[in-house]
């Protein structure tokens, strides 16, 4: 079974993804890097013996899968001989989930309830120190930060989800470019011209604010090319399959323009140009619906939902759950519905300290 068809849920469970890279044989190297910190052994692949070295990590946040499946897919790819022309200038180092403890629980945060991307300078959690020594030792000239976001940024104000969204970090006080920030800023002008033929619209720049004890502002500021990918929302995918698509090709075009050095002919005002994340959805909203607040009746809102997601039994539910009403709501929606109002007997009790117990069971009978 290829990657593509085994790894098609929200969920990625450390043994699933360990088995599988054990069963790559054709790579060079597969290696435990470090233990987490509930001892679990985090894997390290390292593939080709090119002059440039690029490293690559993915789910340091557990519950962004999406690029870890991306990445198993180029690991499948460049096991065909037929694709190792691919890196043939290039060594990569690729730790395909760096904090397995939050992958098996499905949590932003590694065990100890540390967010590993807020850890780059106290180096508390053996999770961060894995990637701080495979980045001193292997010393790189591009490093790629791989994670998730939210099905609720939108690529600017243009209506469209950013489904893929990139950024060169600062590495230092705002708007500093320094020249190996300048290269990120190609490649991505490069990655993004490329993405716009198959999502036109849907790719979004991340915000640069510098914060040194974020992995990748740091290792810019340390003068090392970063690229942050994030794996973002596509239209009826909140598995993501779809997502995962163009988070390969945005890192196989990656692979390809810094192999050829093609990222010169492009400019940092084309990177600026593309439009930022702008934060302009919620994932449903139900029309027609009668809102108590405060023991006072709103008839005819409309009630703006998220969703959360929980882990049950190695699937990933997602949860609705209320964050306003309003008469009429500027935002964008995935999703809208409308609804009679003879369709909810009981009216929608809204309460910020409670947004999921009051609400689920009349949400879930007009959304089923
Ligand atoms: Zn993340």
């Amino acid at each position: 079974m290829s990657a593509k068809e085994k790894f098609i849920d929200r969920y990625l469970n450390p043994d699933k993804l360990n088995l599988f890279l054990g069963g790559l044989k054709n790579l060079d190297k597969l290696s435990i890097i470090g233990y987490s910190e509930e001892n679990r052994p985090i894997y390290g692949i390292k593939i080709g013996d090119g002059s440039i070295k690029v490293l690559i990590w993915s789910q340091m946040h557990g519950n962004e899968t999406t690029t870890t499946k991306a990445l198993c897919r180029l690991l499948e790819l460049l096991e065909n001989p037929t694709h190792r022309g691919l890196i043939s200038k290039l060594t990569l180092n690729i730790i395909p989930q760096l904090n397995p403890d939050g992958a098996a629980q499905y949590t932003r945060l590694n065990s100890n309830s540390i967010d590993l991307n807020r850890d780059a300078v106290d180096l508390s959690q053996s999770e961060s120190k894995a990637l701080s020594n495979m980045f001193n030792g292997f010393k790189p000239d591009f490093c790629f930060n791989l994670h998730g976001q939210r099905s609720l940024y939108s690529a600017g104000h243009m209506g469209l989800p950013a489904t893929v969204s990139l950024l060169a970090p600062s590495g230092g006080p705002e708007g500093s470019i320094s020249s190996s920030r300048s290269k990120s800023m190609k490649v991505i002008a490069a990655v993004n011209q490329a993405l716009q033929i198959d999502i036109p619209g849907q790719i979004g720049r991340y915000d640069d604010l510098f914060n040194i004890n974020c992995v990748g502002d740091k290792f810019s500021n340390l003068g090392t090319s970063t690229i942050l990918f994030e794996a973002g929302h596509y239209p009826n995918d909140y598995n993501r399959n779809i997502t995962t698509n163009y988070v390969l090709k945005a890192l196989i075009d990656s692979i390809k323009i810094i192999s050829s050095g093609d990222y010169n002919n492009y400019t940092t005002d084309q990177y600026f140009n593309i439009p930022e994340n702008k934060n302009d959805y919620c994932d449903l909203l139900i029309k027609g619906v009668s809102i108590v607040d405060q023991g006072k009746e709103y008839k005819n809102q409309e009630l703006v939902i998220n969703f959360k997601e929980e882990l049950e039994s190695s699937k990933i539910n997602f949860v609705p759950y209320m964050i306003d009403y309003a008469d009429f709501w500027t935002g964008l929606s995935h999703q809208s519905i409308q609804i009679e109002l003879t369709e909810i007997k009981n009216k929608i009790v809204f309460d910020k300290q409670k947004p999921f117990l009051q609400a689920q069971s009349e949400i879930n009978k007009i959304i089923k």
